[in-house]
């Protein structure tokens, strides 16, 4: 690798632009910031108040004029300008105590894959606004396969699907680029509605996200579990208006999450079909990866491995595995510049 002699205090990062959480790499530190992908503004004045872990915090404490927002919702930049500000915020974060005279850093962003040319030329912008030199796009599905360390240059094909909180995203990678990706979006955050109507819709009862979402991580599952699992479900009963507590099972949560699990399991098989002949062969022998902390889901693996007959295994620590893959190609540069998405020239820097 070659030195820079400035790289020391340059801080050059890699940030996974999630849409439930932003991660940010320091090249030499690995992951420092992790927080949610959240900005809370003020309705009346459109003033942000807030951003990631302290925006979070805000949700229901505040007055009702006073809104959270997910600015990546469904996995495409529905607001790039509250996107813009919390790019910002994390660069400006990471960089808070470098020296005056330092250079200005080196940025990779791991976005959904299936943005629009518009929408990657925006990021990089806010990027660059935010004081960087140089600003590369990377999509996620392929970050991902490098964090788990897959050989995504060589000839072999690469099976990845990630399922984080707005968007399923499905790629088959090979020689260093994607041959095939399919976007859903559909993923954690639509499992957390399901128990939501689920809820109002079996027991008239009215449960927050949060509930719901922690049901789905207590109990939640894609194909039966060997042990029964059960849990109280807390809110209030639509027809009487008080607090109500109502113990659900494991059976109960499948079958709430049962058409949106199929959906996602549809995208992944279709791609299996799509998949060109040659390459579905080192597929089958290498199997089928799951990152993001949507394949989490107890049996979702157990569920993908039976009905596409190609084994499917959770990748360690999934939640990490873009940010520590953006990280991968921000220390190799020279040697992973392909993976890269392609972008428009940016202007040379100053
Ligand atoms: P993104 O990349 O879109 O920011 P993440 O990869 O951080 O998303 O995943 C967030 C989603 O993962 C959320 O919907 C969350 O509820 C879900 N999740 C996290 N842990 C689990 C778990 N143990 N079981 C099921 N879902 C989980
Ligand atoms: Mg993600």
């Amino acid at each position: 690798m070659k030195l820079n002699p400035f790289s020391y205090f340059s801080k050059d990062i890699a940030i996974d632009l999630g849409t439930a959480t932003t991660l940010v790499y320091v090249r030499g530190q690995g992951i420092v910031i992790f927080e949610p992908s959240v900005v809370a503004i003020n309705k009346k004045t459109g003033q942000i108040l807030a951003i990631g872990e302290e925006a979070k915090k805000m949700v229901g404490r505040t007055p009702a004029h006073i809104i959270a927002t997910r600015p990546l919702v469904k996995g495409v930049i529905s607001d790039f300008e509250v996107t813009e500000q919390m790019l910002k915020y994390f660069i400006e974060k990471v960089h808070r105590n470098r020296f005056f005279f330092s250079p200005r850093p080196r940025v990779i962003i791991g976005i959904p894959c299936g943005v629009t040319e518009v929408e990657k030329k925006a990021v990089q912008d806010a990027a660059k606004s935010a004081g960087s030199r140089e600003v590369y796009i990377i999509e996620q599905p392929m970050a991902a396969a490098i964090g788990n360390r897959l050989p995504v240059q060589e000839a072999g094909g690469n099976f990845i699907v990630d399922i984080g909180g707005g968007t399923t995203q499905v790629a088959v990678i090979s020689l260093g680029g994607l041959v095939l990706t399919k976007s859903l979006r559909i993923a954690g955050d639509r499992l957390n509605e399901d128990i939501i109507n689920f809820a109002q819709e079996e027991y008239k009862l009215l449960i927050g996200e949060r509930t719901a979402e922690e049901i789905k991580i207590g109990i939640g599952s894609a194909y039966p579990l060997k042990e029964k699992k059960e849990m109280p479900m807390r809110g209030r009963n639509m027809v009487t208006g008080l607090p109500e507590e109502i113990m659900v099972s494991d059976t109960d949560i499948r079958r709430a999450l049962e058409k949106s699990v199929g959906q996602i399991l549809k995208t992944i098989k279709t791609t299996v079909e799509e998949t060109p002949p040659e390459l579905l062969a080192d597929i089958m022998a290498k199997g089928i990866f799951l990152s993001g902390g949507g394949s989490l889901l107890r049996g979702l693996d157990i569920l993908i491995t039976k009905e596409t007959k190609i084994p499917a295994k959770v990748i360690d620590d999934p939640l990490t595995a873009v940010a520590r893959g953006a990280g991968l190609v921000l220390e190799n540069l020279d040697d992973l510049r392909e993976v890269l998405a392609d972008t428009e020239e940016l202007e040379p820097p100053q």
